[in-house]
């Protein structure tokens, strides 16, 4: 079985991400990038399985400029076998991608699609939801566990209060959540035969979807600025200060 994995291109998640002055967006210019955290944790789970025998061959592919070459090679060098870079505008939106990730899911003949559960640039949450309903086929988003059952796939998933664990019928789309595992860290003999994997390059025009916006991003803001805290010697001056000045007691 082929799997699938898409792996986003966002700021590192270690940035302070800082809102440009004219309010459209959030600096990009000299900001170290990396992959999106929930897509390495997707990547792990393919490789995984692949190591486990389950999987024959683990495709990353991602949607994006030049640049996502750098994500995909690290991808790589985890242990995908190969990848493809769908080369688009940078910022596609979620339904956009989705689309241009069916393409590729058919064209590949993939049994299973890993993605991250979520982007930590835009949180959407939405695309691998919107592919699994493009594909028709079943979905586990926020998975936590992942096991191959046959012709079927089962996946823990955390909720409200508990884990539920659903079957789902092959071919499958699932998200990956924070603890389905711990994504390993790519060896330097690894990142060195990963340059050497296969990395193909498609014009997202030849795939034939409507990538056309559908969304406006009217305004980006920073959170305001939090208020300094203030130390006090005691209790007593503690309940004075909650009293007269914050009110509250
Ligand atoms: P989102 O719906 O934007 O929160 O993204 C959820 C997941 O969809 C990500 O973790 C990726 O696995 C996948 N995804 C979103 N955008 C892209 C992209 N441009 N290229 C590849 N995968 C993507």
């Amino acid at each position: 079985m082929k799997v699938v994995v898409a792996v986003k291109r966002v700021v590192d998640a270690n940035v302070k991400v800082r809102v440009k002055s004219d309010n459209t967006g959030v600096e990009l210019g000299n900001v170290k990038m990396a992959i999106n955290p929930f897509c390495e944790i997707a990547v792990e789970a393919a490789v995984r399985l692949k190591e486990a025998g389950q999987a024959t061959e683990v495709v990353a592919v991602s949607v994006g400029t030049e640049a996502c070459q750098e994500q995909l090679r690290t991808a790589l060098a985890m242990g995908a076998n190969r990848a493809v870079l769908v080369k688009a505008e940078e910022g596609l939106e979620p339904l956009a991608v989705a689309k241009v990730l069916q393409a590729i899911v058919r064209q590949e003949e993939a049994g299973l699609v890993l993605l991250g559960k979520q982007s930590i640039d835009g949180d959407n949450n939405q695309t691998g939801q919107m592919l699994a309903a493009l594909l028709g086929s079943a979905q586990g988003a926020f998975a936590s566990k992942i096991e191959l059952a046959g012709p079927h796939v089962n996946v823990t998933r955390e909720v409200d209060g508990g884990l539920e664990t659903l079957s789902l019928a092959l071919p499958a789309v699932i998200t990956a959540d924070l603890r389905l595992n711990e994504p390993r860290y790519a060896s330097l003999p690894n990142i060195m035969k990963a340059k050497k994997k296969p990395l193909d390059t498609v014009a997202v025009e030849s795939l034939g979807v409507d990538v056309t916006p559908r969304l406006k991003v009217l305004k980006v803001s920073a959170p305001p600025e939090r208020q300094a805290g203030k130390r006090v010697a005691s209790v007593q001056e503690l309940v004075a200060k909650l009293k007269s000045e914050a009110g509250v007691i």
